[in-house]
Order: C-alpha cells, then sequence, then structure tokens
C-alpha cells in the first residue's frame, strides 16, 4: 500500500484521527493522536515528539524523537465511535540525525530479524495469549471477580464470556488478525484466543493489537480483561505459549526432518538447545513481571524446569506431534513467556538464544519423555541435568545481566532501560508488605 492509497482507505473507512504507536521497553503501548489531515505530511515527512518522558527513553540529549509510519500495519480501531473514528498505525523510532533510535523495541526485534533475513530464513511466530475476563466488584476496582462460570472448553449457551468473546474474535478478524481458536481456558474466567502464526515482527504487533482489543471491547461491556499473568492463587495463571519455527525464502519449513523420531531437523535442535541454554536469563524478559514468577509454580500447567518433550506439559518446549502432510506444522512451543512481556523484545531475546544455540551446533539434553518432572527428586533432576527456572524476578534479572548473547539480542540500550525499569519494579515489591504477611505474622509474632 502506497500512502495515496492508505490516505484513501482512511477516507473510505470514515476515519477522523490517526493514532500513531509504539511502545516503551516494558511494552505499554504509546499513542500520538493526529487528525486524518495530516497523515499524508506525516508519512512523507514523519512525526517528531518529546520522547523524555518514556520510559527507557530517557536521555536529555536524546528527548526529541522521529517517528516514521510503518503503513502495513493500518487497521480501524472499530470501538471508536463513528463520529470520532479513529484508525491505528505502527511506528519506528529514529534519531534527529536519522538513524534507528536503539531504545526502541520494535527496532531491536527487526535488527534481530534483519540477522535471520541475511541468512535467508523468516523466524515465524504463533502465540496463545490467555486473559481473565473480570467484573468490577461494586464501584471500585479492587478485588474483581470471575466473569463467567466455564472450565476449560466448556460451552454454555447462555455464557455472557461467550457473547464477548464472539465479539472479539469477529473485531479482532476484521483488524487483520487471522483468528484461529477461541476457547475457555482451565480457570474460572479464563479465556484464550489463538491468531495464525507469522513472521515476528506481524506477530508482536499482532499481540498488541490482540492485547488493547480484548480491553477495550470487554471495558464496552463494563468488565476488565486482564493479561496479569497470575491474578488468583491457587488457580492457573495466564500463559502465552510460542509456536516457532523457522521458514526458507520458499516457504519451506526448515525444523522439518522426516527421518528424525521427532520430525526435527539439526537446525531446529540447535534452536531448541540454544533456548535451553539461555532459559534462565530468557525468563526475565518473555516473562518479566513481579507476578510472572508466581506463575511458574508446579502444578498449573505453566513450565518450572528446564527442559523439553514431545507432549509433556510439564516441559518448557513441546513439540507438538507431527500430523502426516503437515510439514509446516513442525514445531517448537516454548511455555514460559507470558503476556505481561513486550512481544517485541520477547521475540528478539528468543531469536538471539535460539542462534545461539544454531551457531554453536548445541544439541539438547534426553527428552524429558513419559516422566512428570513435578514428581522428581532434587537429586533425580539433578541426574537427569533438569535446571529450574528463576524462582524470581531478581533471580531472572541477575542471569540476564549475565548473559552476553541476550544482552546483545536486546541491544545494550534497551538492555539498560529495561534492567533499570525493572530492578525497580522488583525493588518497589521487596519493601511492600503483603496480607499474606500481615496473616501470617501479625498476631503470632
Ligand atoms: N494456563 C497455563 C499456563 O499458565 C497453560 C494452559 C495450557 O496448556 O493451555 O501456561
Ligand atoms: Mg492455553
Ligand atoms: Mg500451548
Amino acid at each position: 500500500m502506497d500512502a495515496k492509497d492508505l490516505f484513501a482507505r482512511t477516507r473510505e473507512d470514515g476515519v477522523k484521527f490517526i493514532a500513531l504507536q509504539f511502545t516503551d521497553v516494558t511494552g505499554s503501548v504509546k499513542s500520538l493522536d493526529i487528525p486524518v489531515e495530516q497523515l499524508p505530511g506525516a508519512l512523507e515527512n514523519g512525526v517528531w515528539f518529546d520522547g523524555s518522558s518514556v520510559e527507557g527513553f530517557a536521555r536529555i540529549q536524546e528527548s526529541d524523537m522521529h517517528l516514521r509510519v510503518d503503513m502495513d500495519t493500518y487497521a480501524v480501531l472499530p470501538w471508536t465511535p463513528a463520529d470520532l473514528r479513529r484508525a491505528r498505525l505502527f511506528c519506528d523510532i529514529y534519531t534527529p540525525d536519522g538513524q534507528p533510535f536503539p531504545g526502541d523495541p520494535r527496532g531491536a526485534l527487526k535488527r534481530m530479524i534483519a540477522k535471520v533475513e541475511a541468512r535467508g530464513w523468516t523466524y515465524n511466530v504463533g502465540p496463545e495469549p490467555e486473559f481473565f475476563l473480570f467484573k468490577r466488584n461494586g464501584s471500585d476496582t479492587i478485588h474483581p471477580v470471575p466473569f463467567d462460570v466455564g472450565g476449560y472448553f466448556d460451552f454454555s449457551p447462555n455464557d455472557d464470556a461467550v457473547r464477548v468473546r464472539s465479539e472479539l474474535m469477529d473485531t479482532l478478524n476484521n483488524m487483520g488478525l487471522e483468528i484461529e481458536v477461541g476457547h475457555h481456558e482451565v480457570a474460572l474466567g479464563q479465556h484464550e484466543i489463538d491468531f495464525r502464526f507469522a513472521e515476528a515482527l506481524r506477530t508482536a504487533d499482532n499481540v498488541l493489537t490482540l492485547k488493547y482489543t480484548v480491553k477495550a471491547i470487554a471495558a464496552q461491556h463494563g468488565l476488565v480483561a486482564s493479561f496479569m499473568p497470575k491474578p488468583i492463587f491457587g488457580i492457573n495463571g495466564s500463559g502465552m505459549h510460542c509456536h516457532q519455527s523457522l521458514f526458507d525464502a520458499n516457504g519451506q519449513n526448515l525444523f522439518f526432518d522426516p527421518t528424525d523420531a521427532f520430525n526435527l531437523s539439526p537446525l531446529a535442535y540447535g534452536f531448541i538447545s540454544g533456548q535451553l541454554a539461555h532459559a534462565r536469563a530468557l525468563s526475565a524478559v518473555v516473562a518479566p513481571s513481579v507476578n510472572s514468577y508466581k506463575r511458574l509454580v508446579p502444578g498449573y500447567e505453566a513450565p518450572v524446569y528446564v527442559g523439553w518433550a514431545q507432549t509433556n506439559r510439564s516441559a518448557l518446549i513441546r513439540i507438538p506431534r507431527f500430523t502426516k502432510g503437515l510439514d509446516k506444522a513442525v514445531r517448537a512451543e516454548l511455555r514460559c513467556p507470558d503476556p505481561s512481556c513486550n512481544p517485541y523484545l520477547a521475540f528478539a531475546a528468543m531469536l538471539g538464544a535460539a542462534l545461539d544455540g544454531i551457531d554453536q551446533g548445541l544439541t539438547p539434553p534426553a527428552p524429558l519423555q513419559n516422566v512428570n518432572v513435578y514428581h522428581l527428586t532434587a537429586e533425580e533432576r539433578a541426574e537427569l541435568g533438569v535446571r529450574e527456572l528463576p524462582a524470581s524476578l531478581r533471580e531472572a534479572l541477575q542471569e540476564l545481566e549475565r548473559d552476553s548473547v541476550l544482552r546483545e539480542a536486546l541491544g545494550e540500550t534497551v538492555f539498560e532501560a529495561f534492567f533499570r525499569a525493572k530492578w525497580e519494579e522488583w525493588d518497589q515489591y521487596r519493601i511492600h508488605v503483603m496480607d499474606w504477611e500481615v496473616q501470617r505474622y501479625l498476631e503470632v509474632a
């Protein structure tokens, strides 16, 4: 689509405003709104903005930032009122001297993608974002309650949540995500909507689209949608498993090898080995909240140990069973990411880890077939060489700090900003006094 076509599209769609969007290092979406009449100028010259108050951008001498519009990311925001219709475009961030801004998360992913493109490969990601729909409890936002009564794959014809989910799927389809399936997840009030895998940059854009669309449509129904990894103690949390593969320039899946027991090629094994080798540091980027580590505990279908297997849901990387004829579907499912991550940084780090495994020619340890790792003793795990994922954001950040491969994948500017923001988050948490502590200690101490 060229600038003229795009402007014509906005006219056809009755668009009045354009939201020019990008993210900070934590993944929160920032938006600069312009009247649609300004769009041709913005497409031609970009748009200047003051980046000094954006998380991770703050450097006095770099406060002037330049947005360049990615025209392929046009989508109307269907929940905006018809007389004030808005569309959005994702943007890349540049410095005043015309260089890609090294602190731009989308730019960090583009840099990593350029490395695989130089090898003639495409990095595909298909995520499975899970979320909760909550009702507000009274007039305050405190302690929302689950919205519906369904469980895993339940069909309940009168379930309000199903109506909301259908509307979500329809809206997301109209916004260009190819929705494949929506279903109830295990927990009360928990849902999952999956869209078709695509090249990593497009998928990262799609994850952001899905998150804010789900929140906007839920709000129209008086509900609160949450992608918090573990909103309620004692029941399943929300993950964002990522199915990944590498294709060649002809669209052939480079992970597929019909002669292998798991139908995986040596390249796929290198990829998996790299992600396993860097898993502990990778967690800091793909599961980047204090709360993420309350999800990564035994008993709730979330991974805890670093290992791989075919069907074993306790494994960190799962290889879905191969269906004959579906070569393209051979893939590795990484299960530790959760939807609180910045998808650009998550995919950049995942790719950096994988490429390191490929380049070093690593081979994975024995698969965890027919073992429930949760039931192994510490000694048995040590014998199998199975390590644990970090138990806290602090532990994960310390691993990341030591991991030069992942630091390079993010770029030093992003790494520093990310580390600073997340360490501060950890520190805030560390000094706060929780309900749990009061209940546990107040009277007995
Ligand atoms: N909710 C689980 C998690 O936190 C995943 C459930 C599933 O396998 O889809 O990862
Ligand atoms: Mg799921
Ligand atoms: Mg899954």
